[in-house]
């Protein structure tokens, strides 16, 4: 029993997690932000018990209801992707999944605004913010295809289901702000990150990805 439990801590160490943020720097990830947060959150815990052994390989994981955890280094890449200089305030991010992505900008940003189409998956994940005594999350059960207007402006926002990112989201950016996400185009994804300036919208792409779909509606 010792012995196997003993293997549990081992694959879950804050030993194990710093090796993946080695493997991340290795990769590109620069700002120590990024690599400290990755450092601090234990992404064992946003997995099923069954898979935790997985959880610091830099792999996308199923979490469920055909959803998946998005692979470290693109949740590091998005993170870098919104942080300018200063920390940001407010953060809101569409498609909660397992909560990963949300703790680890709960790490750099002030708030966290998480949204979920999926009332079973967010429900596990508030458990987890809950366990975690992570407490500058906040979540709502909606269709983020309409951001969370009561709460915005927003310094960034986090899009983590691939498709057409709708306007109002845009319009919910501060003046400054940055929005990255993956968008469809011919059958393809595309990481972009976007910078307002006034009404001027600069973007950029980081690159191809993979993210399962942003749908509309509730489940
Ligand atoms: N950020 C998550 C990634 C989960 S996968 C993590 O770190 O684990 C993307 C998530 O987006 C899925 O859980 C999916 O249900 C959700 N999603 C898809 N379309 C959505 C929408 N319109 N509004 C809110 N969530 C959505």
């Amino acid at each position: 029993m010792a012995g196997i439990a003993n293997m549990g801590i081992g694959m879950t160490s804050a030993g194990t997690r710093q090796r993946l943020v080695r493997r991340l720097a290795d990769k590109g990830i620069r700002d120590p932000r990024v690599l400290e947060a990755i450092a601090q959150v234990p992404r064992h815990r946003f997995v099923d018990e069954a898979i935790s052994s997985r959880a610091y390989e830099d792999s996308a994981l199923p979490i469920g209801r055909g959803q998946t955890i998005s692979q470290p280094y693109v949740v590091a890449l998005m993170t870098e992707a919104i942080l300018a200089d200063g920390r940001p305030g407010k953060v809101l991010e569409i498609g909660t999944g397992s909560g990963y992505q949300a703790a680890v900008l709960a790490g750099v940003a002030d708030q966290v605004f998480t949204t979920e189409r999926i009332g079973e998956l967010l429900r596990t994940a508030r458990q987890r913010f809950h366990e975690l005594g992570m407490h500058n999350i906040y979540t709502r059960h909606v269709d983020g295809l309409g951001g969370w207007p009561s709460q915005a402006p927003f310094d960034a926002i986090v899009v983590t289901a691939g498709g057409r990112i709708p306007e109002v989201l845009y319009e919910q950016l501060a003046d400054g702000g940055i929005l990255v996400g993956p968008e469809e185009h011919h059958g393809g994804q595309h990481l972009i990150r976007v910078v307002r300036t006034g009404d001027d919208y600069q973007r950029e792409s980081l690159g191809a990805v993979s993210f399962v779909p942003l749908l509309e509606g509730l489940e």
